[in-house]
């Protein structure tokens, strides 16, 4: 069974090569921050405590976010899992194994969509038109980019390490093109 992180930036892309990659293959998927989303939107306990970070651009706590891992794992053990937006900090990453191992279900592979902050920031400044996010706006993104740098960055080395990472080029070209590359990696995974 494959374990697929989906990893970059802010407006790397990841949500959008999801949907294109989940046509062409039966993944389990699951974004964290559309789940957090849900929460807020049906006035949840979790999305009041998590909407005041998310307006705010900082991280959700370790512990909730496994705790869906976990649940998310257990539902879909007999299938390939596509995550996005998970593992954020070194610690997700290292309880992610753990899940992962107790059920058996072999290594994660990460695959990072690369893309430089400037034209990040102008693709999270063009989705605020579109989707209307609360979190994209100037002030937020800039915390979204610094929380990144100081805590996710770091999960790609932890890859990096276990030879569990490839990278491709997340900016040149249409989502299409973008998508070609991703699923040719997928498919030699
Ligand atoms: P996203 O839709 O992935 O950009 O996530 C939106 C927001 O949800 C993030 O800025 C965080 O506040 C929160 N969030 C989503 N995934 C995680 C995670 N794995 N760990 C901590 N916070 C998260």
């Amino acid at each position: 069974m494959r374990n697929i992180i989906l990893f970059g930036a802010p407006g790397a892309g990841k949500g959008t090569q999801s949907a294109i990659i989940r046509e062409k293959f039966d993944f389990a998927y699951i974004s964290t921050g559309e789940i957090l989303r849900e929460e807020i939107k049906n006035g949840t306990e979790l999305g009041k405590q998590a909407e005041v970070l998310i307006n705010k651009g900082e991280l959700v706590s370790d512990e909730i976010i496994i705790g869906m891992i976990q649940s998310f794992i257990e539902a879909n053990n007999n299938k390939d899992l596509l995550l996005d937006g998970f593992p954020r900090t070194v610690k997700q990453a290292e309880s992610l194994d753990k899940i992962l191992s107790s059920f058996n279900r072999g290594e994660a592979k990460v695959i990072e969509l690369e893309v430089d902050k400037d034209v990040l920031m102008q693709r999270l400044l063009n989705r605020a038109k579109i989707e209307g996010r609360k979190d994209d706006n100037e002030q937020t993104i800039k915390e979204r980019f610094n929380q990144y740098d100081k805590k996710t960055a770091a999960v790609a080395d932890y890859y990096k390490q276990k030879n569990s990472y490839i990278s491709i080029d997340g900016q040149h070209g249409t989502p299409a093109e973008i998508s070609v590359k991703l699923i040719t990696v997928i498919e030699n995974l």
